[in-house]
């Protein structure tokens, strides 16, 4: 469960964030939605602990992450990562770059190969594990991308515009991907775009943001159908 509670962010004296408050079930898939410089990354970041609100606490679990007497460090917090440059290392094999994090945390040769090759599967890149990236296509890179923000099996997965360097159709295969990956694992996602087709489509519940501020909270049927106010009725319904 993730709680963040009046969770203020400001870059000098601008304001990105007003005011957030939130909180994500087990296994839910959140998805937090909004235009172009709304906050929603800067939001993901302070989950992910790159940025540290202003004011505000945000728990993870029993464990409070961040406030203004704590700070959890981000290789602390059990968290897996893909963000849009989802830089994959171009010298090493899917395998290596999969067991990265695990070889980090100093584990031993049979537990890394057992926990990467079951990931692998996961993300259907078995048979790929002995090529480089740049022998593979844009999705199945992303596809390692993801594998490796999986393998140390985080309780929570935050994906920023993990799907915007792909093209239309590769993107429609990888939001099932996704969705049935988390299913699977059962595992808590923080979903940010600005593509309302992707966060209605995928989405348990869908935070609509604007300008820092919150404009709806909830479940993708019910924002289409009794938008909060103008601004949700209009992103909303806007399909691109
Ligand atoms: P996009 O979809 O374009 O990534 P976003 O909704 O994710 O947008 P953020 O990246 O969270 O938006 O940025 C929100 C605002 O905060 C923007 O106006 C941005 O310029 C500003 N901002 C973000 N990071 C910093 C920083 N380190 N220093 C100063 N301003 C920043």
């Amino acid at each position: 469960r993730i709680v963040i509670k009046d969770v203020k962010k400001a870059f000098d004296d601008v304001v990105v964030l007003n005011d957030f408050n939130a909180v994500f079930e087990d296994g839910e898939f959140i998805t937090l939605l909004g235009p172009s410089g709304c906050g929603k990354t800067t939001m993901l970041r302070m989950i992910a602990g790159f940025e540290k609100p202003t004011k505000g606490e945000i728990y993870i679990g029993e464990t409070e992450v961040s406030s203004s007497k704590t700070f959890v460090p981000p290789e602390k917090r059990d968290i897996g990562m893909v963000f849009q440059s989802y830089a994959v290392w171009p010298h090493m094999t899917v395998f290596d770059n999969v067991a990265y994090p695990l070889k980090m945390k100093k584990m031993d040769r049979a537990s890394i190969k057992e926990d990467v090759e079951s990931v692998l599967e996961i993300v259907h890149l078995s048979q790929y594990s002995e090529r480089v990236p740049s022998q593979l296509s844009g999705g199945q890179q992303q596809r390692v991308a993801l594998a490796r923000a999986l393998v140390a099996k985080p309780q929570l997965l935050l994906l920023d515009e993990p799907l915007s360097n792909l093209d239309a159709k590769l993107r429609d295969s990888m939001r099932f991907e996704i969705k049935e990956i988390q299913k699977k694992l059962k595992i808590t996602v923080v979903y940010v775009t600005h593509d309302q087709m992707e966060a209605m489509t995928m989405s348990d519940r869908v935070i609509v943001i604007n300008h820092g501020d919150i404009q709806q909270i909830g479940a993708p049927p019910e924002i289409y159908r009794y938008p909060a106010n103008q601004f949700v009725a209009d992103f909303v319904g806007k399909i691109n």
